[in-house]
């Protein structure tokens, strides 16, 4: 992680060394979800680790601290794009963050992504952008791009702690939730502001991206937000349904039953990595 050199003006939320004093200080990792049982024991693995400064911005918490030995800020970005482009933001200018990590659950469209399987992003698209005919349908308007594309380095960093996670608690996992045993895929994750749970919605959505892995609602509004500012990010994703009629239920489910097993087992092996 890079180091940086900060001198001048101290910023509101800023806190530790006197202002006339330059500091070099390492910048945190951002650590964002959708919903609380996205996190894991994140933010009570921080607490227990040191002293946590929480910072209300925006109607969310901020939790500033460092966890399995990575200074984060970690904090909840509740559901959709505008939500996760708003925060994301905030973490960015107010909180000076150095990258982003994703981690939450999605609906698995790839025909061999199964419930219980990961899916680390490679690229993310918005599926429900269309300025046609003005513009190519998915294309960010003006911006001329419809395919954003996750850190490399930080995304193969998340995708071996998923690995590793799959590798030591994959059977066991398979057993207690009764899941086939899980995979780790790497591809396209498509984001937008729908819950897609029906056998029409994720076909028509397979028709038209044949590649997507994965249908979300945030990541693709981060990773558009990412690359505006040249932020690294990566985002990572559990399948907790197959975005057919059977979704809501398989959702609710493995939210709140699974979600918080493996984002805890993934992001403590990457935060360990990146220590
Ligand atoms: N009714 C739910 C809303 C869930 S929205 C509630 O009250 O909490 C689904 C969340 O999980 C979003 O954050 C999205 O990113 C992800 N997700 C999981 N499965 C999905 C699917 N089939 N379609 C779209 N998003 C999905």
């Amino acid at each position: 992680m890079s180091e940086v050199k900060h001198t001048g003006t101290k910023h509101p939320l800023a806190s530790g060394a006197p202002e006339h004093e330059a500091v070099t200080r390492r910048r945190p990792l951002g650590v964002m979800a959708a919903l609380p049982d996205e996190l894991g024991d994140l933010v009570a693995a921080m607490r227990a680790e040191g002293d946590v400064r929480t910072v209300a911005h925006g109607q969310r918490d901020y939790h500033v601290g460092t966890v399995h030995g990575a200074p984060c800020v970690v904090t909840l970005a509740r559901i959709g794009k505008v939500a996760a482009a708003a925060t994301v933001s905030a973490l960015i200018h107010v909180f000076d963050i150095d990258a982003v990590v994703f981690t939450g659950v999605a609906g698995g469209v790839g025909r061999d992504v199964q419930i219980g399987d990961i899916v680390v992003a490679h690229t993310l698209m918005q599926h429900d952008l269309d300025a046609s005919p003005l513009f190519p349908r998915f294309e960010v308007p003006l911006l001329g791009i419809s395919r954003f594309a996750a850190d490399a380095t930080l995304a193969a960093r998340l995708a071996a702690a998923c690995e590793d996670f799959v590798e030591r608690e994959g059977r066991a996992l398979a057993t207690r939730f009764s899941t086939a045993p899980p995979r780790v895929h790497r591809g396209l994750v498509i984001s937008g502001d729908q819950f897609i749970a029906s056998a029409a919605a994720v076909n028509a959505l397979r028709a038209a991206l044949p590649d997507a892995l994965a249908v979300e609602m945030e990541g693709a509004a981060i990773a558009q937000v990412c690359y505006e500012y040249g932020v690294p990010c990566a985002i990572v994703r559990t399948i907790s349904d197959t975005a057919d009629v059977h979704a809501p239920a398989s959702f609710s489910t493995f939210l709140v039953e699974i979600a918080g097993t493996y984002s805890s087992g993934i992001l403590r092996r990457f935060l360990q990595a990146r220590g």
